[in-house]
């Protein structure tokens, strides 16, 4: 099960994707975002191949809340100690981009621009404050790819993140959200660079499981329907080069792909 939010013609819509005669197909659509799947599946019939759509981002979130450091190697790959409880950081609403829209490399502020291949985690249900030992699961909608792209040199340099994790076209999201995978017991995350692996990883290897995350999210901030959060990413990060083309797979959700190139 999994839904899109798509262009076609001149509106704008969220739909709910299933395949009809072996061909993907919008079965139902719906003019805001979906925050349930009884929601989406009571909506309004269609009959719309997905081919014939222009895919957006799915989620049009109030905030990205992204976790530093959930894989032991990853921490590893850039020096820094495994971390005892989760690190949190944001990306802007406005970094978020679609499959297939380009990354923008801000090549004179930055010679090193790097992948973060991740699963992504889309909030379903407002979550404040959950109490210890509370069931994350309702308020989670569905999974999808996301690439959290990073100006490598200026997160070091800069100290704290928001200038390298926050430019426009640094938060790829998509292409669909799915709800049939259960990351608990593990679905693979895998990075492509023009087709080659470079990252290759597996839910089950979190240091803070998905429970542990969402209930240290929901300490300091509301999370609402449509909010995003980044899991972190599996080693294996590295450079993009303008005429790059990059894929985020996730089993159960499909692959996020986007072109790189410069902004200047
Ligand atoms: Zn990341």
């Amino acid at each position: 099960m999994s839904y899109c939010r798509f262009q076609y013609q001149n509106a704008i819509r969220y739909g709910l994707i299933e395949r009809v005669r072996g061909v993907e197909t919008i079965i139902r659509t719906m003019a805001t975002a979906p925050r349930s799947w009884p929601e989406l599946e009571g909506a309004e019939r269609s009959d719309l191949p997905l081919s014939e759509a222009r895919l957006l981002s799915p989620v049009e979130p109030s905030k990205v809340v992204c976790i530093g450091r959930n894989y032991r190697e990853h921490a590893i790959e850039l020096k820094h100690p495994i971390p005892t409880e989760p690190l949190i950081f944001l990306k802007p609403p406005s970094s978020v981009i679609a499959t297939d829209d380009a990354i923008r490399r801000p090549n004179t502020l930055s010679q090193r621009v790097d992948h973060e291949g991740e699963l992504g985690v889309v909030i379903g249900k407002r979550c404040y404050r959950l109490r210890p030992g509370d069931n994350v699961r309702p308020y989670v909608l569905g999974y999808t790819c996301v690439n959290d792209v990073t100006a490598r040199d200026l997160q070091e340099k800069d100290g704290q993140w928001t200038r390298a994790k926050g430019f426009d076209t640094f938060c790829p999201v998509g292409p669909v959200v799915a709800a049939n995978l259960d990351p608990w017991t593990g679905v693979s995350v895998q990075t492509r660079v023009n087709g080659q692996l470079r990252q290759n990883g597996t839910t089950v290897d979190f240091l803070f499981p998905l429970d542990t995350l969402i209930h240290f999210i929901s300490q300091v901030m509301t999370l609402e329907p449509g909010d995003l959060i980044a899991t972190g990413t599996p080693a294996g990060v590295g450079p993009l080069q303008p005429g790059d083309s990059v894929e985020v797979t996730v089993e159960g959700v499909g692959t996020l792909k986007n072109p790189v190139l410069d902004l200047e």
